[in-house]
């Protein structure tokens, strides 16, 4: 039987996670993990917390010293921890490596789908009674290039889907992968990726070398007019030469899921309050921009399948046993 805080907790967190264990004792904080909020987690032998919690070695030291051995990630993405330090003060880091990569896919096509034909903004004119089809031109996918950093499961699942639509789906990852090669995906440099992609989607994991992979220079690489869709993670982008290659009129639109600054807007209700963060305020009122508030993990079939591993995770923590979805310096190549 293990104890276990829940950070940065939702009502849909809730409804899943309350009775899903018979076993484990849970108790839900809808503040975020932090050094002033760390002390809500004495008692508990873990916590479990999302992507905005900053596990970093402060964190991980206090947790440490007030007896917190497992730290449970809601999510696949492990950017927010620091592996080094949860080695150093020997705390359990477990995540979920993969609810359904086929959610995140499937959110990428539908920014994709909408900024392609305008939908958000049939949606609004429809319901003022405008049925005019000034200014909605939109584009096939068919046929386009469709450029892919990053094909591990998620890219994988959105290759299979820009197949379905007909594009040519060409790819950069340091690892690239043979079953896609024998699909069609045609592997080529970073650079020739940007070049080359009508769309291009990042799909790669945050990291020290994927920081602003997508910036001033790389945007200058990209054709003009050219897509941008980023469910991966904010800090992939560096948002001010986004702004800039938007209002240059270099890159044609842009869809994000993930934010640079997220960790002070998403997953609130802002809705009564000026938002202070002038990138995002700029952002939102360009007519080519899409913006969803990190929703793209966020299904049915996901939530069921985080809840299931998360549980199977916390299982194998008070048993003290090996888990394939333990990540540690020891099990990266890039720690
Ligand atoms: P994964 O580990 O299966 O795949 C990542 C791929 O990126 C791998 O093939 C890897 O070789 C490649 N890669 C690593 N470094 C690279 C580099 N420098 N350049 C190009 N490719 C590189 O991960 P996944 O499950 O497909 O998830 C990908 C990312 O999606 C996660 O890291 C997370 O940030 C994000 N994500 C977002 C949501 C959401 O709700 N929007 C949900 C889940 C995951």
């Amino acid at each position: 039987m293990a104890k276990v805080a829940f950070f940065s907790t939702q009502s849909y967190d809730r409804r899943f996670f309350e009775n899903s264990s018979d076993t484990h004792e849970f108790e839900f904080f809808e503040t975020r993990l932090n050094v002033k909020t760390l002390d809500l987690a004495r008692g508990f032998d873990g916590v479990c917390v999302f992507v905005n919690d900053k596990i970093n070695e402060e964190v991980l030291k206090g947790l440490s010293e007030i007896g917190v051995g497992l730290v449970a990630l809601r999510c696949a993405g492990f950017n927010n921890v620091n592996l080094k330090a949860a080695e150093k003060y020997n705390i359990r880091i477990m995540r979920v490596p993969a609810y359904s990569p086929e959610a995140v896919a499937e959110h990428a096509m539908a920014l994709i789908m909408t900024l392609a034909r305008r939908t958000h903004k049939a949606y609004n004119r429809v319901r003022e009674g405008n049925f005019s089809l000034e200014r909605m031109i939109g584009f096939n996918i068919f046929k386009k290039t469709i450029g892919i950093i990053g094909t591990g499961k998620i890219g994988q699942a959105f290759c299979n889907i820009a197949f379905g639509f007909g594009a040519r789906v060409i790819a950069y990852d340091k690892y690239p992968s043979d079953a896609m090669k024998e699909k069609g995906v045609e592997y080529m440099e970073f650079d020739d990726v940007l070049a080359q992609s009508d769309i291009l989607s990042l799909h790669c994991p945050l990291m020290p070398e994927t920081h602003h992979i997508i910036n001033k220079q790389s945007l200058d690489k990209m054709k003009k007019g050219a897509m941008l869709i980023n469910t991966s993670r904010g800090k992939l982008v560096d948002t001010a030469s986004v702004i800039q290659a938007l209002k240059d009129e270099h890159l044609g639109s842009l869809g994000i899921d993930v934010y640079e600054q997220e960790e002070k807007l998403f997953f609130r209700d802002l809705s009564d309050l000026v938002i202070r963060d002038d990138q995002i305020a700029q952002l939102m009122v360009f007519p080519n921009v899409l913006i969803t508030a990190h929703q793209g993990f966020f299904t049915k079939e996901s939530m069921e399948e985080i809840t299931r591993t998360t549980i199977q995770n916390i299982d194998d923590f008070a048993a003290k046993k090996d888990s394939g979805n333990e990540v540690s310096c020891k099990l990266l190549k890039d720690c």
